[in-house]
C-alpha cells in the first residue's frame, strides 16, 4: 500500500551520500522510479546478476532493498570485507544468524506497514513462504518480477563496450577455427580448441560452444560430439565468450566444400531472413513483428515449419536475457537493447543453417552490429 511506507509508522532510512555519478547509483535511482510508479513500496531484489547490477558486488551472497530513497544492501559476515570494498552508495547491513529469518527481520524494519516487492520470476516457493513467516508487524510481500531485468535492456556505453569485446574475441575465434581447417576434425576436437583459445586470450565461454555439422546441424542444440566433419556438408558454429562479467553470442555456418542444392539453397534464405530482420530492428517496434519478418520469409521459401525456435534474445550478464524476440513475445524494442538474431532452417537427418548476429537497437535501426564476421557462405575445408 503506497502511502503506508511515509506513514508515521514507516521506519524508512535514507542513505546521505548515494555515491553520485557512479553507474551503480543511477541504476538504482532509475530502479527507484520504477518502484515509485509501481504498487510496491520498495523492492527486494535477491537474484545475483540483479543485485551485482545494481551495487556492483560480486560475491555470492546478498540481497538489495530499494525503493522510497532506500537503498541497503545485505549480505551475511563472510561477505563483510568485499562488501565494503566493492559497494558505494549503499547502507550495508550483515544480516545476523540465518539467512531468510534475519533477512526479513531486517526488510521488515526498513519498510514498516508497506508492500515489499520480490522478484518472484526468481524466487522459490519455499524462500517467499520462509520471507513471508519472519516479517514483522505490517509488512507484506508481493510479487513484483521483472524491474530490474528491463533496467538492465538498456546498456550503457561501457556495457555495450564489454558485450563488442566479447564479440571481437569470438569473431577471431572463428577466423582461427577457419585457418585450423575443419575437414576430418571431430566436432568435440573443434569445440575443445574454441574454449582453449577463449581463455588463453582471457576469456570465459558465455556458454559450451555449438559446433554441429551435417545431420548434426538440423539439432538446434547439438551437443560436439565425436562425429568426423566431412567434406561438402554444412556445420552450425554457436559460441560466445564473456569478458568483463558480459557476455556474447554469435552463430555462423560454413561449409567444407561444393554442398547439394537444398543445403545451398537453405542457407541463402537463412541469410536472407538474418538481413531482413536486421533491416527491420529500431526501437519502438513489437518484438514479434521482427520475428514475423524473418519468419514469413521462410514460410513462404516452404520452410516454415522447420524454423522451431524464436529469432533472438537479449544478452548482457546472462547469455539469454530480456527482450525475447519471438512469434509470442509481448516484449517492445528499447533503446539500448543488445539483442541477436538468429533465423534458422533444421531439416532433420539432412543438415541446418543458422545465422545469429549481435546487434545495438538505436533509435531509427539497429546502431552497431557487434558481429563483424562475414555472413556470405564462406568455405572451409
Ligand atoms: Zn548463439
Ligand atoms: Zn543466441
Amino acid at each position: 500500500m503506497k502511502p503506508s511506507v511515509c506513514s508515521p509508522n514507516c521506519s524508512v532510512r535514507r542513505v546521505a551520500d548515494p555515491g553520485r555519478g557512479t553507474a551503480a547509483h543511477s541504476r538504482a535511482e532509475r530502479l527507484d522510479g520504477a518502484v515509485e510508479e509501481s504498487d510496491i513500496d520498495a523492492l527486494l531484489v535477491t537474484e545475483m546478476n540483479n543485485v551485482e547490477y545494481l551495487t556492483g558486488f560480486s560475491g555470492s551472497n546478498g540481497a538489495c532493498l530499494v525503493g522510497s530513497g532506500l537503498r541497503i544492501f545485505y549480505t551475511d559476515f563472510r561477505y563483510a570485507t568485499r562488501a565494503a570494498e566493492e559497494i558505494a552508495g549503499w547502507e550495508v547491513e550483515i544480516v545476523p544468524g540465518e539467512w531468510l529469518s534475519g533477512l526479513a527481520g531486517l526488510i521488515s524494519s526498513a519498510v514498516g506497514d508497506g508492500s515489499i516487492g520480490i522478484e518472484d520470476d526468481h524466487v522459490t516457493v519455499r524462500t517467499s513462504r520462509l520471507l513471508g513467516e519472519n516479517l514483522s508487524g505490517g509488512t507484506s510481500l508481493t510479487d513484483a518480477g521483472g524491474l530490474v531485468e528491463f533496467l538492465r535492456r538498456s546498456k550503457d556505453d561501457d556495457e555495450v563496450a564489454a558485450i563488442a569485446a566479447a564479440s571481437m574475441l569470438t569473431d577471431s575465434i572463428y577466423s582461427e577455427v577457419f585457418d585450423r581447417g575443419m575437414v576430418g576434425r571431430t566436432e568435440a576436437d573443434v569445440a575443445g580448441f574454441v574454449v582453449s583459445r577463449m581463455r588463453e586470450l582471457g576469456a570465459e565461454p558465455s556458454f559450451p560452444p555449438i559446433i554441429a555439422s551435417g545431420p548434426n546441424g538440423a539439432l538446434p542444440h547439438a551437443e560436439p560430439g565425436s562425429r568426423k566433419i566431412s567434406p561438402g556438408e554444412l556445420v552450425v558454429m554457436d559460441m560466445g565468450s564473456r569478458v568483463d562479467r558480459y557476455c556474447s553470442d554469435c552463430t555462423r555456418t560454413v561449409a567444407t566444400g561444393t554442398l547439394p542444392e537444398e543445403a545451398a539453397g537453405i542457407y541463402d534464405v537463412t541469410l536472407r531472413a538474418n538481413e531482413r530482420a536486421l533491416e527491420a530492428i529500431a526501437a519502438g517496434k513489437g518484438a514479434s513483428e521482427i520475428d514475423a519478418v524473418a519468419r514469413d520469409l521462410i514460410e513462404e521459401a516452404g520452410y516454415g515449419e522447420h524454423f522451431g525456435h524464436g529469432l533472438g534474445h537479449g544478452v548482457g550478464l546472462e547469455v539469454h536475457e530480456a527482450p525475447r524476440l519471438g512469434p509470442r513475445s509481448e516484449d517492445t524494442l528499447v533503446e539500448g537493447d543488445v539483442v541477436t538474431v538468429e533465423p534458422g532452417i533444421y531439416l532433420p537427418g539432412r543438415h541446418g543453417v543458422r545465422i545469429e548476429d549481435l546487434v545495438v537497437v538505436g533509435a531509427e535501426g539497429i546502431s552497431r552490429n557487434l558481429s563483424s564476421h562475414p555472413k556470405n557462405l564462406t568455405v572451409v575445408d
